[in-house]
C-alpha cells in the first residue's frame, strides 16, 4: 500500500503522515466567515481537505473532520481594531447578525454540496463555545499569558518561547513600532483574546464573562474548538496560505501556552485562487465570483471542482472563464469515455462490467499509480493524468477503465459515472442512420436545431465545405455547438454564456 506524504508547513518539507492514535486521523479545517456569500476563491481551500479524507478513508483510517463557522469576532482589521464583519453586514443589511449568520452558514453548506465535499463531522459555531473559549482564556491568565488593556486581555507573544516558528517570522525584527501603532499592546504581534463592548454601546452579539462584557477574539475559537472536539493535540490543521504568518501562528501559541503540549502535527496550507488579472481574489478587492454566478453561466458545479484538482492545492490557480470551460469540457469528455465504455463493454452488458469492476477489490497497477500519486502530496494533477492516459491507451479495456474511474472517483468525487448529460438520437443520413449525441441533462434539441445539424452533415459527405461551415455558424448562431466525433457521431451542445470562440 501506498505510504501517504504531506507538505507541513511547520517542517517546510513532504513527511510521512504518522497519526497520534493507529488507523485514526483528526483534521481541523478553519471556515468561513459568516457575513457574505463564499467566492469560488475560499472554496478552493475545502477541496484539498475533503481530498484528504477521502484518501485517508481510502488506507483504512478512521477520520473526524471539523470545519468552524466564524460567526462573531473576526474583525475587518488584522490588528485587532475594525468593526465586527457581521455587525456591520448586519448594519449595512439593516438585518440581525444572527440573520446574517444563519443565512451564510446555509449557502455556505449548499456550496459545499454542490462542489461534492461532504459535510465535516462536526461544524461548531464560534457563539455556540463562547463557555470554551473563556475556559481557555482563563486557563491562559492562570499561566501568566494574558495582560489587560482598555479595550479587552491580550496574549502576551514576548511571554511565549518560539512565537511565529510555523511562519518563520523573525519576531525580533516584528516588534518596533511607534507607541500610537502598538496602543496599550506591549508587542506588535499580541492579539485580543477577549475584546469588551464599547462602554457607550451595545453589540448585537455579546456575552458576560471574568473581564467583562464582550466578545472572543477570531483567534481564540480555532484553539477552543479544535481541542474540543479532536483533542488538546491532534493530527492535521488546513486552511489557506493567508492564515500562517497571523491566525495560525496564534492558534499555535496560546493553544501550546495552554496546554504546554504540541497543538497539531501537520499543518497543511492551500494557496489562493488568482484571476486572470493577477489580483488575488479577496472579498476586499471586490473581485467576488460566487458558485452561484458559475451555475448562472451554465456550467456543472463540478466542473469548477475538475480545474481545483486540476491544479496541485500549493499553487496558485489562474482562474478565468475559459479555464473554466476547458475544465468542464475535460470532465464531459472523461464522463463519456465511460458512457462509451459502458455502452459497449466487452462483454456486450454494460452492467456486468460495472457490477464486475466494483466487485473487485485488488488494487490494478493503474489503480496502484493513481493511489501513489494521490499519497504524494495530493497530486490530483498527476491522478488526473494517469486517469486521461489510461483512457486514451488503446490496449486498455472498457472493464478496466471503469474500474479505474470507479477507484478514482471514491476521493476526486467527480461523478465520472454521470451519464445523464449524453442523449443518443440517430440521425437520418442517406445509406445509413449517424448518431447525434446531445449533451446537456434533460435538454430538448429544438427540431429546426437537430435538421441544421442533418444538413450540416450532409453538405460535409458532399466536400461543400463552404456549406457545412456556413451551416455550423447557423447553429452556433442559434445557440449550440456541433462537433464530429468520427464514425458518423456528431455531437450537439448548447453554447454557454461566455463561452470561448
Ligand atoms: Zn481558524
Amino acid at each position: 500500500m501506498a505510504e501517504l506524504r504531506l507538505y507541513n508547513t511547520l517542517a517546510r518539507r513532504k513527511e510521512p503522515f504518522r497519526p497520534l492514535t493507529a488507523g485514526q486521523a483528526g483534521i481541523y479545517t478553519c471556515g468561513p466567515t459568516v457575513y457574505a456569500p463564499a467566492h469560488i476563491g475560499n472554496l478552493r481551500s475545502y477541496v484539498f481537505p475533503d481530498l484528504l479524507k477521502k484518501l485517508l478513508r481510502v488506507l483504512g483510517y478512521r477520520v473526524t473532520h471539523v470545519i468552524n463557522i466564524t460567526d462573531v469576532g473576526h474583525l475587518t482589521s488584522n490588528e485587532d481594531t475594525g468593526e465586527d464583519k457581521l455587525e456591520r453586514a448586519a448594519r449595512q443589511a439593516s438585518r440581525s447578525a444572527w440573520e446574517i449568520a444563519a443565512q451564510y452558514t446555509q449557502a455556505y453548506l449548499d456550496d459545499l454540496e454542490r462542489l461534492h465535499i461532504e459535510p465535516p463531522d462536526h461544524l461548531p459555531r464560534a457563539t455556540g463555545h463562547i463557555a470554551e473559549q473563556i475556559a481557555l482564556i482563563r486557563e491562559l491568565e492562570a499561566r501568566g499569558f494574558t495582560y489587560r488593556t482598555a479595550d479587552g486581555i491580550y496574549f502576551d507573544t514576548a511571554r511565549f518561547a518560539g512565537y511565529g516558528r510555523l511562519a518563520r517570522l523573525r519576531v525580533a525584527g516584528l516588534q518596533g513600532g511607534s507607541r500610537v501603532e502598538l496602543g496599550e499592546k506591549r508587542n506588535k504581534t499580541d492579539f485580543a483574546l477577549w475584546k469588551l463592548s464599547p462602554p457607550d454601546a451595545r453589540r448585537q452579539m455579546e456575552w458576560e464573562s471574568p473581564w467583562g462584557r464582550g466578545f472572543p477574539g477570531w483567534h481564540i475559537e480555532c484553539s477552543a474548538m479544535s481541542m474540543k472536539y479532536l483533542g488538546r493535540g491532534f493530527d492535521i490543521h488546513t486552511g489557506g496560505s493567508d492564515h500562517i504568518p497571523v491566525h495560525h501562528t496564534n492558534e499555535i501559541a496560546q493553544s501550546e501556552a495552554a496546554t504546554g503540549e504540541p497543538f497539531v502535527r501537520c499543518w497543511l496550507h492551500g494557496e489562493h485562487l488568482v484571476l486572470g488579472e493577477d489580483q488575488r481574489m479577496g472579498k476586499s478587492e471586490g473581485n467576488l465570483i460566487t458558485l452561484g454566478e458559475v451555475l448562472a453561466r451554465g456550467f456543472d458545479p463540478l466542473a469548477y471542482r475538475y480545474l481545483v484538482l486540476n491544479s496541485h492545492y500549493r499553487k496558485y490557480l489562474t482562474f478565468s472563464w475559459p479555464a473554466l470551460e476547458a475544465a468542464a469540457t475535460a470532465l464531459t469528455d472523461l464522463r463519456r469515455v465511460l458512457w462509451e465504455a459502458s455502452d459497449r463493454s466487452d462483454t456486450g452488458a454494460p452492467a456486468e462490467a460495472v457490477a464486475e469492476a466494483a466487485s473487485d477489490t485488488s488494487c490494478s497497477p493503474r489503480e496502484e499509480e493513481l493511489l501513489e500519486d494521490l499519497c504524494d502530496d495530493l497530486n490530483t494533477p498527476k491522478a488526473l493524468d494517469t486517469l486521461w492516459t489510461a483512457f486514451r491507451d488503446p490496449a486498455a479495456s472498457n472493464a478496466e477503465k471503469i474500474g479505474l474511474a470507479r477507484y478514482a472517483d471514491r476521493v476526486l468525487s467527480l461523478d465520472l459515472f454521470d451519464f445523464s448529460p449524453f442523449q443518443e438520437r440517430p440521425l437520418e443520413l442517406p445509406g445509413g442512420v449517424g448518431k447525434m449525441i446531445v449533451v446537456g441533462a434533460g435538454l430538448e434539441i429544438p427540431e429546426v436545431i437537430a435538421l441544421l445539424v442533418q444538413a450540416h452533415v450532409l453538405a460535409r459527405r458532399a466536400k461543400n465545405y463552404v456549406e457545412s461551415d456556413r451551416l455550423r455558424d447557423e447553429i452556433k448562431r442559434r445557440g449550440y455547438i456541433v462537433r464530429d466525433r468520427g464514425g458518423d457521431h456528431y455531437e450537439v451542445e448548447p453554447a454557454r454564456p461566455g463561452r470561448r470562440s
